[in-house]
């Protein structure tokens, strides 16, 4: 992993050669584009001058429910010729209450159907933790809680794992494990293909290095989500895109903090997919090979750490595969 991270400084942006090679050997771009609660209305033409721009990886799911504008979008830029399918690095991801083992390809195939695509480059599960199936993507009871499946999550996987051997997904990962599931996962008996990828929530707040060095260790790729951290807000939240020392750092480097949060993870050797659906923002965010950040700014992003995870799951806190009780 890792061998061709680092842009020679002023490298065009649309040469995009900075990719993380997955253990299936095939190339990750580093740098994406996250599509969660990216509008109806606007998601395609967010996706469509993405590509124009060079964004070559879209980190998608059928949880965010817009995949069906996004396969619009990626169609019109192939047959504008402005990127062939190939060039392109398409995840989606298995939400919750699919996990049942006949539920999985059934899900992943209107994923397919709604990106308009005849394969994937990589298949995530969600989360480990399985919901009761049916009409609702968040099904509760009266006190708002989860209401979990009995699944176990190698069964999914297995059923993750035909989807490769028919060739439907190029390769398959997972998202928001702790390190005891992943344990579990690479424990399984008769594992057939192991997860080349996790993504999982990571910041300057909450930094995740023994859970990234456990995965590095296992030749498993990170993807870092949520890399300007909080999303909504409370009272008394920490501000990351405010934080007095990533404002310092941007401005030595005549970068916006954005820039500085989205190279942090690009030098950690991990991918990144940052969401925005406006047109300012795509650019801004994808002007991040043209800098790197100085050992001692990296120590200092580092040194923010405070263990502050946005995306906590409370419904699901009782379920019996809740990620999150664990240090990590
Ligand atoms: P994020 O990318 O950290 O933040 C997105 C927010 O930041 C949006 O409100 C966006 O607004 C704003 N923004 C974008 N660029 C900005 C800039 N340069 N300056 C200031 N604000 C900016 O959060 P996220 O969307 O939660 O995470 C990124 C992606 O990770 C998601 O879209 C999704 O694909 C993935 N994700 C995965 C999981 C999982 O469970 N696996 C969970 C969460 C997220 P505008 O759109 O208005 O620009």
């Amino acid at each position: 992993m890792g061998a061709a991270l680092r842009c020679p400084r002023g490298e065009l942006q649309r040469s995009m050669a900075t990719f993380v090679e997955l253990s299936s050997k095939a190339k990750m771009p580093l740098f994406g584009l996250g599509t969660w609660q990216a509008s109806p209305g606007k998601v395609k033409d967010a996706v469509k001058y993405a590509i124009d721009l060079g964004y070559r990886h879209f980190d998608c799911a059928r949880f965010y429910e817009n995949e069906n504008e996004i396969g619009t979008a990626i169609q019109e830029k192939i047959k504008e010729g402005v990127v062939k399918r190939e060039e392109l690095f398409i995840v989606s991801k298995l939400w919750c209450s699919f996990h049942e083992k006949p539920l999985v390809k059934k899900s992943f195939l209107d994923s397919l159907a709604d990106l308009k695509l005849d394969y994937l480059d990589l298949y995530l599960m969600h989360f480990p933790m399985g919901y009761k199936a049916g009409e609702a993507l968040k099904p509760v009871d009266e006190k708002g809680m989860v209401i979990p499946s009995n699944t176990d999550f190698l069964d999914t996987w297995e059923a993750m794992e035909e989807l490769v051997d028919c060739g439907l997904a190029k390769a398959i990962g997972i998202s928001n494990f702790n390190h005891y599931q992943i344990e579990r996962l690479l424990n399984k008996p008769g594992l057939k293909h192991k997860p080349v990828n996790h993504q999982i929530e990571c910041h300057p707040y909450l930094t995740q290095e023994k859970l990234i060095h456990y995965c590095h260790s296992k030749g498993i790729s990170v993807t870092a989500y949520r890399p300007f951290g909080a999303h909504t807000l409370k009272p008394g939240d920490p501000i990351l895109l405010e934080d007095q020392a990533v404002k310092e750092i941007a401005a030595r480097h005549h970068k916006s903090p954005a820039q500085v949060l989205i190279r942090f993870h690009i030098q950690r050797n991990l991918a990144v997919v940052p969401k925005s659906e406006k047109r300012h923002r795509l650019e801004e965010n994808f002007k991040v090979f043209d800098f790197e950040l100085t050992n001692e700014d990296m120590e200092t992003l580092l040194g923010l750490n405070r263990n502050w995870r946005d995306c906590i799951m409370l419904p699901a806190i009782n379920h019996k595969d809740y990620p999150f009780h664990a240090d990590y």
